[in-house]
């Protein structure tokens, strides 16, 4: 990796400002997921280790500007100093006498959270000023919140420019993984490609496009591909401004010899809700009144197939409305398929809110080779585009060797 870490600086006694992201789910003053709060922990770990005096900052939240009680970070503090064993207090407000106060205060191998950053509403606009303040708090910067990294705001980006830079360990880990699939990655390499619609995810195919040597599409943007090559689809979800992208895109993998494996069997069902009547069709004879909501066992089997002898393979997007029990098989059987894959030793990355949140659910997080903590921003990522919370770190020294 080309940008400086923590293991390339001596924290011992400095105070280190830390973006994290704590954007965790809360439900009656109690945090549901911690996945978040557990995967910056390495970072925060190695710097108390070092004897550093840390300052996390992370945003909740859309509180827009405005302070509102339900987003404070508070209960997020009581979840890491349980995880830290270690009490990690939350100040009242990201600025203030009282925070500056605490920030003084702080001695070697201890931490302080500020509060919610997005209270003020000059962190999205990547105020100058509000940079300055947070950057006076310390002698160093770290941002390992890669979930954050696609946005230029006051604690990802202007603060980057004052203080020395350096990516935490969750950060460096997101590049390594995801750079790894776009530069070198081990072939055949496959990308599972769902979720609902074709709009979203138009330039990551066309980026993947030289890159993969197979698509496998599902999920609702399917639909505009079954449209694409003259197939109707009846009620489903579909873009139809899209279908031109589609068709582009079938002729572009025509090019690269790229082989695009589409649905050829559907779960429809009358409504796109539990409990309604649903049954399994082939693709081509879907009836004007329902809806597709899931691939079908065959489709199932083709995909299976033609991801056999990958040795590397991305999935973004659930292949169905997973949501709803019944029509999350095709998900779930994605999902095993894609964990035994990676056991057998292939690399397996999953990027997205909602197939990270399919794979969670079914307990395999752990045995994909690197689930991505960030949604909009790994597919960014992946879509070639340079992520100003990443491009603002210091980059390593020609020459030099990562530690
Ligand atoms: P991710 O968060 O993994 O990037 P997306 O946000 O792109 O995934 O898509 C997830 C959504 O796609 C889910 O809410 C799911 O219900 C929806 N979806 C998947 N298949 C269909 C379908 N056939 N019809 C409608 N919505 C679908
Ligand atoms: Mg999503």
């Amino acid at each position: 990796m080309d940008k400086l870490t923590i293991r390339d600086v001596d924290a011992s006694g400095k105070r280190v400002f830390v973006r994290v992201d704590f954007n965790v789910p809360l439900q009656d003053g109690k945090v549901t997921d911690d996945s978040r709060i557990q995967a910056a922990i390495p970072t925060i770990r190695a710097l108390l280790g070092q004897g550093a005096r840390v300052i996390l900052a992370s945003h909740l939240g859309r509180p827009d500007g405005k302070v509102q009680d339900g987003l404070r970070l508070r209960p997020v503090a009581q979840r890491l100093s349980q995880l830290l064993r270690l009490n990690v207090p939350c100040t009242g407000d990201a600025l203030g006498v009282g925070t500056d106060d605490a920030v003084q205060r702080l001695r070697p191998g201890e931490a302080l959270l500020l509060e919610n950053l997005r209270f003020h509403v000059e962190e999205e606009k990547n105020d100058p000023a509000f940079a300055a303040a947070l950057a006076a708090y310390a002698d160093l910067y770290v941002n390992d919140a890669f979930g954050t990294a696609h946005r230029a705001h006051a604690s990802t980006v202007g603060i980057a420019r004052i203080l020395p830079a350096y990516a935490g360990l969750l950060m460096e880990a997101e590049i390594k993984a995801l750079s790894g699939l776009l530069e070198d990655p081990a072939r055949p390499f496959a990308a599972v490609i769902g979720g609902a619609k074709v709009s979203g995810k138009i330039e990551v195919l066309t980026h993947l496009m030289d890159k993969v040597d197979l698509f496998a599409v599902g999920g609702g943007m399917a639909n505009t591909f079954l449209v694409a090559q003259g197939k109707s689809v009846g009620k489903s979800l579909a873009e139809y401004d899209r279908v031109d992208d589609a068709k582009r895109i079938l002729a572009m993998a025509e090019k690269h010899n790229v082989r695009i494996v589409l649905p050829v069997d559907v779960i429809v069902a009358k409504e796109v809700t539990q409990g309604t009547e649903y049954k399994t069709l082939p693709a081509d004879k879907i009836p004007a009144s329902w809806h597709i909501v899931d691939i079908g066992k065959q489709s199932q089997t083709l995909m299976e197939e033609a991801l056999e002898p990958a040795k590397t393979v991305f999935w973004n997007g659930p292949l169905g409305v997973f949501e709803i029990p019944s029509f999350a098989q095709g998900t779930k059987a994605m999902a095993r398929f894609l964990a035994d894959k990676a056991s057998g030793g292939a690399t397996v990355v999953v990027g997205g809110g909602d197939s990270v949140a399919a794979v969670k659910q079914q307990g395999l997080a752990d045995r994909m080779t690197h689930i991505s903590t960030g949604g909009g921003a790994s597919l960014e990522f992946l879509e070639g585009r340079e992520l100003p919370g990443i491009a603002v770190l210091q980059d390593r020294p020609a020459g030099t060797e990562a530690s």
